[in-house]
């Protein structure tokens, strides 16, 4: 097992769409392992591949789950997810903040769908599905989102993505070739 350079903004692999696992063998599942131990190494709560590089439909999750008093940890394979309407008014800077472990050391308050139903596949190619809400489904939504070639601050308001800009010049978040080792690098965000 090895943890990875997470890859920033910039990078085209997080701007593109990833492509579907095709072969569920071992190598996947190598890397499956490799992305738990890079997610653990990060304190993060979730990780898609092309975050260290890898342009397939795959992340992982290990969060609790507050709404449902319970410790959600798994991987989804080729997703597909559905989500409730995402509500018109503006983001609570206080309870709807969002980062990510390739945007380091920001946040910004995003609305997103309170539930959601993910269905995808597991690291052996069995159907599996996941309905979550509130924080949880937060989550699901933000890895979805990195598959598809989109980070959440692509997603921010006028207010807040006038914010994001200002951040991203003074700290150059438009290169590519610019990462981060988590558990040997200065944890961007603290922990
Ligand atoms: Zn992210």
């Amino acid at each position: 097992m090895a943890i990875h350079p997470i890859v920033v903004y910039g990078e085209p692999v997080l701007h593109r769409a990833a492509e579907p696992v095709v072969d569920f063998d071992d190598e996947l599942r190598l890397l499956i392992d490799d992305m738990f131990e890079t997610l653990a190494a990060s304190n993060g709560v979730g990780l898609a591949a092309p975050q260290i590089g890898v342009g397939r439909q795959i992340y992982v999750y290990d969060a609790d789950d507050e709404a449902a008093g319970v410790r959600r940890r798994g991987v989804f394979i080729n997703p597909v997810l559905v989500a409730s309407r995402i509500p018109d008014e503006r983001p609570d800077p206080e309870t709807e903040s969002e980062g990510c472990l390739s945007v380091p050391g920001l946040d910004f308050p995003l609305k997103r769908a309170h539930r959601v139903t993910v269905n995808g596949r597991d690291e052996t190619g069995a159907a599996v599905s996941l309905t979550v809400e509130g924080w949880f489904a937060r989550i699901m939504q933000h890895e979805y989102d990195h598959l598809q070639g989109t980070l959440y601050v692509d997603r921010l308001d006028r207010k807040w993505a006038k914010r994001w800009k200002r951040e991203q010049q003074e700290l150059g978040l438009d290169q590519p070739g610019v990462s981060w080792l988590p558990g040997t690098d200065e944890d961007p965000f603290g922990h």
